[in-house]
């Protein structure tokens, strides 16, 4: 309800804000045509369609990153190739793509197919702060999901909190409103649970 009068607004007044959003006067993703948005969670002016295809393959990119998860070939065009092909449409199916799948790909030998199914078999028991970070929740980076993890040892206990118990853990209550905004989406709690069966390490 709010989303649409915030819309309703910005469609009568060009950019204006209504509940902490406000909605580009002109610029549209050019993936999914949907018009920009940007929030008090998310500052920078973005594509707000959660399925949108760019969006999918930004969250898988981001999961893949050094800094993150640490798949090495995980870049922007494998991701899109991936996703183009039907391999995975997010990062919970990253995990069910086999070898001989991956070197059927254009351009992919049998060296590099194992090679980067070896870094998602790896990847799987990274540390637990890491795929909290991954999973690109607004306003939660490395340092929350590291305060997080230490402090709930496990990142189902994180789900589990309250945003007040998110907050004593030592998180602004912005990040801590964000997780418990964040995990009321049903899409996002089956893709916790199906990360969960792909073996991903939940425990920090
Ligand atoms: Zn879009």
């Amino acid at each position: 309800m709010i989303k649409s009068i915030g819309k309703l607004f910005a469609l009568a007044f060009g950019q204006s804000t209504a509940g902490g959003q406000s909605f580009h006067p002109s610029q549209t993703c050019t993936e999914c045509g949907t018009r920009w948005m940007r929030t008090n969670e998310k500052p920078d002016w973005h594509c707000p369609n959660l399925d949108c295809p760019a969006q999918l393959r930004a969250r898988m990119v981001h999961w893949c990153r050094p800094g993150v998860m640490d798949i090495a070939g995980g870049d922007a065009p494998f991701i899109a190739q991936l996703v183009g092909s039907g391999l995975a449409r997010d990062v919970a199916e990253l995990y069910r793509i086999k070898v001989a799948e991956l070197a059927a790909l254009p351009g992919m030998d049998k060296d590099s197919a194992q090679k980067f199914f070896e870094a998602l078999t790896f990847s799987q028991k990274r540390d637990a702060w890491r795929m909290l970070y991954g999973l690109d929740i607004p306003l939660v980076g490395p340092d929350e999901a590291k305060a997080l993890c230490r402090h709930f040892k496990s990142v189902d206990n994180v789900f589990a909190a309250s945003a007040e118990r998110l907050a004593r853990a030592g998180v602004a209550d912005a990040v801590a409103r964000s997780i418990v905004h964040w995990h009321s989406d049903s899409v996002n709690r089956k893709l916790v649970k199906r990360l969960f069966k792909a073996g991903i390490n939940f425990k920090a």
